[in-house]
Order: structure tokens, then C-alpha cells, then sequence
């Protein structure tokens, strides 16, 4: 191991990259490192103005011809939906949004600046691909966790491993070193640093402060290969876990990859299952347009959904045996004592992430709200214990009417909350009916066998481009209201919210 170099003061911010003396010194004499665009440094600190808008974002872009027609040629492709053509930046912008066009200028003149001819040993296109999935990763944890800047998440994704190409400019055996180091980047890292002294996130830190990149970013990318839950950087840590989620599509073993990931996103954020699959669902949907607006190929649909299929199947197959103790906890948290279906603050947790993700995903999403009609009635009549039985069957006869990934969830007392993901009005009208005539079919006993009748008023409200629900709880309430009308107008019934409804 060769001596280190005595660490650098940044601002106060804890960021002290450890890298060797002999290293720093050759970092510093090579003349071809690559460079950080000035758009980029520009566009970053615009991003931190307070009175941002279109006018000073158009302006900044402007100066930069490649950056302009890359915008037009965004905005006028088909993702957008614009019928007329899109001839003025200003449009353009106003279209993006001013946030989007920032992420696409970063993104796009980061690659464009950095990018470099094949050479004999470093594979840049390999680099750029695992990259670009990582940030897109990245920016889907930032959504699923409701990060305020899913922007940033994206780009400290992008930035992760730009070490990579500065080593491979300092270090003439890189290459070599990175083609011989194995599959997966963690691989990568115990190479470097047993070879070098040092690792990529530690050069990528040195060099990102030296171009003057600001410290929440640098920070980021420093923290983003620590493997241990140390950091209270939430940056890096999307950044980190959007990589591990790159070697999906990246690595040969795409079971192993993804339970690695389920892990990690287990440990680092506690993402259940349900919740690390919307992440990959989200990245897989975002792939195709993001690299081909920034002219990384990737793949083509087929691959990444057949990616995500296995994905998605290794998901349903782990046994994450070290994990189960805490899931055990986790889950008993999640659920309720008598009847085992969700609680009410799972299914408010699971109905906001999925509210957030079937809107970014232009997917419809169906809420159906159930009520025992007279259920103090059986109280009465046959005691509260059948009636606790009676609570457990018609758990049971929802869930027989919905599909297994349905989330069915006792909202309390003998209320009932169905999330359809999904799921528009026509089947959120049939499975509703089918969910109230299930239960009216239903064999419910009591605790001593002898049978009661059973019916439940629903409602129903769905999520759909037409409807005006601005969030998961004007849907959920619109459901609830729509139950209200069932009760009122006899029981037994299914009825839709019309008042929101496009
Ligand atoms: P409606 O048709 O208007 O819904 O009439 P209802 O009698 O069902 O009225 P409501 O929904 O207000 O009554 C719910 C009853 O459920 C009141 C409460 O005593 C009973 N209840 C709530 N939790 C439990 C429970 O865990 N076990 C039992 N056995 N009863 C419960
Ligand atoms: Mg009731």
C-alpha cells in the first residue's frame, strides 16, 4: 500500500478524498483529464437561484448550439406529445419544465463533455450504459422516497463513478485493471483499492471539487460506495443503491444482482419488496426514452422488460434469510391482528407511493372502499366473537375476489380499503361488484358453526388521465364518499364517485 496523502479541507464539509501521494501527484500532471463543460457548472449554480424561470434558463442554454437543438429535438419528439412544432427555446423550456430542461442540459453536455472515442483497454460504452441506468435508478428511489430533488439524484448517478474516466486518463494500467477486475463494480472497488490505494469515488471527489462542482454534489459521490449504513447522505445513498440496481442490466447473473439490490434497498431505506419492484418497474419505463435522449444505447425495449421479468421473478423468489427476523417485525407492523390484511397505515403508505408512481407512469389506479352493512346487527345478535369471525371471512372473500398483488387492507372496525393498481373504471366497476357478490355468496359461520348472512355497500374512485385527484387522499376520501352513497341509497350495493371522475 503506498503512502497517503494528507487530507483536504473543503468548506468544512467532511469530504477528505484518501488517495495516495503518488497518485495525487500523477492526477495532477495529467494533461488529458477530461473536463467539466461550463454549461454544466453554469447550469448548477442557476439551479440554486430561488427566482429561476424559463427566461434565465433559455438564456444560460442558449449559448451553447449542440445544447440548443438537443433541447428542440427533445421537445419535439413524440415523448412530449406536441402536435405543433416546437421552433423557439423558450417553448421548448416552457415544455420541459424549467427542472426537466436543467436534468437534460446536465445530463446531456455531461456525457457530451466527457465521452471519449473507444480506447484499446477501457470500454466507454459499457461505462456510459452502466451509468445511465444508475441514474435513472437513482431518480426512480428519489420518486418512490419522495426525495424533493429527483434531479439531483439523477445526476449524482451520472457523476457516481466519473473517477472511472480520470483514472483511466492517470493510471496507464486502468483499463487493464478494470477488464480484469470481475462483474460487478464492488468487485471493481476491492481491486482498486488493493492495487491503487485508493478507489474511483475518492479520484471521481477529488476531481469534482477541483472543477469546482458544488460540495452537496462532491459530497454525494464520496459517499455514494460506502457499503455500511453510515452515511446520512441520502444522495449518495440513491446514488449507491441505483448502482447496485444498474448491475441488473448490466451483470451476467441478473438473480444474484437483483437480490443484492433488494438488500441493499432493504437495509438502506427499509423498501419492501412491493415497493423495490415499483422501482424497478419505474427505471425499466424511464430507460427507453431517457437513452434516447441522451444517446446512450441501452437496449431496446425487449431486452429491458425481459431483464426486468427476471428481476421481477428473483424478487418473488428471495430468501432473504438474514432479513427475515426484521421483515417478521416489519411485517407484524404492517398488519392486522385479527384478520391479517394491512393496516390502514401500510395501506396509507402503499396508496401514496402507488398514487405518485401510476401518475408518473401514466397508469390508472383503481380504490375500492368496503363496508359490512348492519354490522352491529351481528354484533348484537349472535356476540362480539362472531362477530370477530365474521370480520375474518369477509377478509377472506376479498381477497378471493382480487389478485394476489392487489393490496386489501382493514381500514378499522368493519371497514375495507382495496388498492387496484393498474386498474381503470370498467374492471374497477367489475371487480367491485365482484367483490360485494362475493361476499354475500360467502359461507360465513360463527365461532360454533351456525351461518350468518352477510352483505357490504362499496365504492369505488379511480385514478385515470381523465380524473382531477390531485392526491392519494382526495382519492381515497372520494372512494369513501362514494360507499356513502352505496349505504345510502339501500346497502348491498356498488356505487362509483361520479363528482371528480373525468
Ligand atoms: P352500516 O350498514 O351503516 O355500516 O351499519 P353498521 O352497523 O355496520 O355500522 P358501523 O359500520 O358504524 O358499525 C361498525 C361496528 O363494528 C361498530 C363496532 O362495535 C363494530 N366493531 C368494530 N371493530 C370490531 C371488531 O374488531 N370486532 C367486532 N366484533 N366488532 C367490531
Ligand atoms: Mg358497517
Amino acid at each position: 500500500m503506498l503512502p497517503k496523502a494528507s487530507t483536504a479541507e473543503h468548506h468544512g464539509v467532511s469530504i477528505a478524498p484518501d488517495i495516495p501521494a503518488s497518485l495525487l501527484t500523477a492526477l495532477n500532471s495529467c494533461r488529458t483529464l477530461p473536463s467539466i463543460p461550463g454549461v454544466v457548472l453554469e447550469v448548477l449554480d442557476l439551479s440554486q437561484d430561488p427566482d429561476i424561470g424559463t427566461a434565465k434558463v433559455a438564456k444560460a442554454i442558449s449559448r451553447d448550439p449542440a445544447l440548443v437543438a438537443k433541447i428542440l429535438k427533445v421537445a419535439n419528439s413524440p415523448w412530449c406529445g406536441v402536435r405543433r412544432d416546437v421552433t423557439t427555446l423558450n417553448q421548448a423550456v416552457s415544455l420541459l419544465g424549467v427542472n426537466g430542461t436543467m436534468s437534460l442540459a446536465l445530463s446531456f453536455s455531461l456525457i457530451r463533455g466527457l465521452q471519449k472515442a473507444a480506447d484499446s483497454h477501457f470500454d466507454h460504452q459499457k461505462y456510459w450504459r452502466r451509468s445511465v441506468i444508475s441514474a435513472t435508478a437513482a431518480q426512480s428511489i428519489g420518486m418512490c422516497l419522495k426525495s424533493p430533488n429527483q434531479d439531483e439524484c439523477f445526476l449524482t448517478g451520472l457523476l457516481q463513478d466519473i473517477g472511472m474516466l480520470v483514472m483511466n486518463e492517470a493510471v496507464p494500467r486502468y483499463g487493464q485493471l478494470v477488464a480484469s477486475s470481475g462483474a460487478t463494480h464492488r468487485t471493481l472497488i476491492e481491486t482498486e483499492r488493493r492495487e491503487l490505494g485508493t478507489d474511483h469515488a475518492q479520484v471521481g471527489t477529488w476531481f469534482l471539487k477541483k472543477c469546482g462542482l458544488p460540495a452537496r454534489l462532491t459530497e454525494a459521490v464520496s459517499e455514494s460506495h460506502r457499503k455500511e449504513r453510515t452515511s446520512e447522505n441520502a444522495l449518495g445513498r440513491f446514488a449507491l443503491l441505483g448502482s447496485l440496481i444498474a448491475e441488473i442490466w448490466t451483470c451476467p447473473n441478473t438473480a444474484e444482482a437483483t437480490k443484492k439490490a433488494a438488500e441493499a434497498a432493504w437495509k438502506q431505506f427499509q423498501l419492501s419488496s412491493d415497493q423495490f419492484s415499483l422501482v424497478l418497474a419505474k427505471t425499466a419505463a424511464d430507460l427507453p426514452q431517457i437513452t434516447k435522449n441522451l444517446d446512450i444505447p441501452v437496449g431496446d425495449e425487449v431486452f429491458i422488460n425481459g431483464l426486468l421479468d427476471q428481476a421481477r421473478e428473483a424478487v418473488a423468489e428471495l430468501n432473504l434469510r438474514a432479513l427475515q427476523e426484521a421483515r417478521h417485525f416489519a411485517v407484524q407492523a404492517q398488519c392486522d391482528a385479527l384478520t391479517s390484511l394491512y393496516n390502514r397505515t401500510y395501506l396509507n403508505q402503499v396508496l401514496n407511493d402507488q398514487f405518485d408512481v401510476s401518475r408518473s407512469m401514466a397508469q390508472p389506479l383503481t380504490v375500492v372502499f368496503i363496508d359490512i352493512d348492519r354490522f352491529k346487527d351481528i354484533n348484537d345478535s349472535h356476540g362480539h366473537s362472531a362477530g370477530d369471525a365474521v370480520l375474518v371471512s369477509v377478509s377472506e372473500a376479498i381477497k378471493s375476489a382480487v389478485r394476489g398483488q392487489d393490496t386489501v387492507a382493514r381500514f378499522g372496525g368493519d371497514e375495507f380499503v382495496v388498492l387496484l393498481t393498474d386498474t381503470g373504471e370498467d374492471t374497477g366497476a367489475m371487480i367491485a361488484e365482484r367483490i360485494r357478490q362475493m361476499v354475500e355468496n360467502f359461507p360465513h359461520l360463527t365461532g360454533n358453526g351456525k351461518k350468518v348472512d352477510v352483505t357490504v355497500s362499496v365504492g369505488w374512485a379511480t385514478l385515470s388521465s381523465g380524473s382531477e385527484y390531485s392526491n392519494s387522499t382526495e382519492l381515497l376520501g372520494a372512494a369513501d364518499r362514494s360507499l356513502y352513497a352505496a349505504k345510502s341509497h339501500g346497502r348491498n350495493r356498488v356505487a362509483r364517485d361520479v363528482s371528480r371522475a373525468g
